[in-house]
């Protein structure tokens, strides 16, 4: 999808550049430094566990009144104070891929395998579009979803927002099924309160033919 976005700028630092932590490298494993997102009393960065997506103080730092500190990336994002990743059609990119609305993204770049969970329920919550966070209206949502009906991540997309998820993403295109909403019955399955780490799985059942 090089080229469809014009001025909008890339995510993060150039993806050539070397070391552990190189940028376009944060899906690998291991913990990772979050020098944009450091302690507000003691000014050390923030470690990621990159498969937990939790966001710790910088460990053994005892003389900060902060040292325990621990949260999921996406709240620790959320108090920032800034967005790498806001909503809207024009979606900022990462080697010429769109980031959808509910990546987490620090400047090293998107975290593809973390999701943003608080907005993945407002997103349930307010029928808001999982790739740009505008709202859907019910006769246009689309779902991408598995040959069970479940959806690879339980929120809604526009038609054009779906499309460019199949092209670009490469979980959606191995293993997403795009189907209209209305297409089905939703089974929306669980609570929505993402800051005790619960949202909605989402089921289409197919209606009987
Ligand atoms: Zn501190
Ligand atoms: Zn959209």
């Amino acid at each position: 999808m090089n080229g469809h976005r014009t001025g909008i700028p890339e995510v993060g630092a150039p993806s050539d550049a070397a070391g552990g932590n190189a940028p376009g490298m944060v899906d690998s494993s291991g913990p990772f430094a979050l020098t944009d997102l450091r302690c507000g009393a003691c000014a050390r960065p923030h470690v990621l566990d990159l498969g937990t997506g939790w966001a710790e103080h910088a460990p053994d730092a005892y003389d900060c009144p902060r040292w325990e500190s621990v949260m999921p990336l996406w709240q620790l994002l959320d108090r920032a104070g800034f967005d790498l990743n806001p909503s809207g059609a024009e979606r900022p990119t990462r080697n010429g891929r769109p980031i959808p609305w509910l990546t987490p993204v620090t400047a090293a770049g998107p975290h593809w395998r973390l999701i943003h969970r608080g907005r993945l329920g407002q997103a349930q919550r307010h029928g808001l579009c999982q790739v740009c966070g505008l709202s859907v209206t019910d006769d246009e949502a689309m779902l991408v979803v598995d040959t069970d009906g479940w959806c690879l991540t339980s929120a809604a997309l526009h038609p054009a927002c779906a499309k460019l998820s199949s092209v670009t993403c490469p979980v959606v295109a191995r293993t997403g099924i795009v189907r209209a909403a209305n297409s089905g019955s939703l089974r929306r399955d669980g609570e929505i309160a993402p800051e005790i780490g619960m949202t909605q799985r989402w089921q289409l059942l197919s209606h009987p033919r």
